[in-house]
């Protein structure tokens, strides 16, 4: 399989899928096996790796000891990408953890379009925008589509939120300080990042005992916004194991 070097991420993990003829949830063990890669795991301070043999088409995939089996899914699939992607053919790529994942922006062009390549290879737009036409974006729906594709409930946020066409943003945030936003195509308001979200947000109310809670709260809470009296759903949920709290923020319906 050749590929054009000006198609995009998405484009290539999409015709990789249909030339394996492998449909989500993708099974990586039987795809790095046919595509020449091997993977091993390593006690290391990368998170994922990718050694090339030298000139032949085959290679192996590092992984960080330890990590989860959905985290593993995703740094497979970062990983392929770099060993796929017109332009990535250097003998290693080693790629630190914040540099593998869907939130969050990486200033590095080959991890972000590694990351792009695993999120439509994990989570295809086309499967994904279905299952939000039909459900809307929440974080119910969200749970779906990680159960469905089998990766994270962080990455499968992010992947509802960007094929939204609704007013709708994902915001992760830690002991009540907004740590990453990612905005909806619709959404264009500021959600101030590095600062404690409003005393009022649904957010606050969230333990071990309560991880999931919806519903109004006044959209100052949340975004840099004038009137005192515009209301916005909240839908936030905890993740004790790492204490974080992911909240989608949407129009009410
Ligand atoms: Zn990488």
């Amino acid at each position: 399989m050749s590929i054009n070097a000006s198609r995009s991420p998405e484009y290539v993990a999409r015709a990789l899928l249909a030339f394996l003829e492998i449909w989500p949830p993708v099974d990586l063990s039987t795809i790095v096996r046919k595509i020449g890669l091997s993977v091993v795991n390593v006690p290391s301070d990368f998170e994922g790796a990718l050694v090339r043999i030298e000139n032949r088409p085959k290679g192996v995939i590092g992984l960080r000891t330890g990590m989860s089996k959905r985290r593993r899914r995703f740094t497979i699939a970062h990983e392929i990408g770099h060993y796929v992607l017109p332009g990535h053919g250097i003998s290693r790529a080693f790629c630190s953890k914040k540099r593998i994942g869907l939130l969050g922006k990486s200033t590095n062009e080959f991890e972000s379009a590694a990351n792009q390549f695993a999120g439509e290879f994990l989570l295809p737009r086309k499967a994904v925008s279905a299952m939000i036409g039909e459900l809307g974006v929440s974080i119910d729906t969200c749970e779906l589509v990680s159960e469905c594709f089998q990766t994270s409930l962080t990455a499968a946020a992010v992947r509802c939120v960007e094929l939204s066409d609704v007013w709708v943003a994902l915001v992760e945030s830690r002991n009540g300080v907004v740590r990453q936003v990612k905005r909806g195509d619709r959404f264009k308001d500021y959600v101030p990042i590095n600062k404690k979200f409003g005393s009022e947000a649904l957010a606050n109310e969230l333990s071990e005992n309560q991880l999931h809670k919806q519903g109004m709260v006044p959209a100052w809470a949340w975004i840099r916004i004038e009137s005192t009296s515009l209301k916005i759903m909240e839908d936030s949920f905890l993740i004790p194991k790492y204490n974080r709290v992911l909240t989608l923020l949407s129009e009410m319906t």
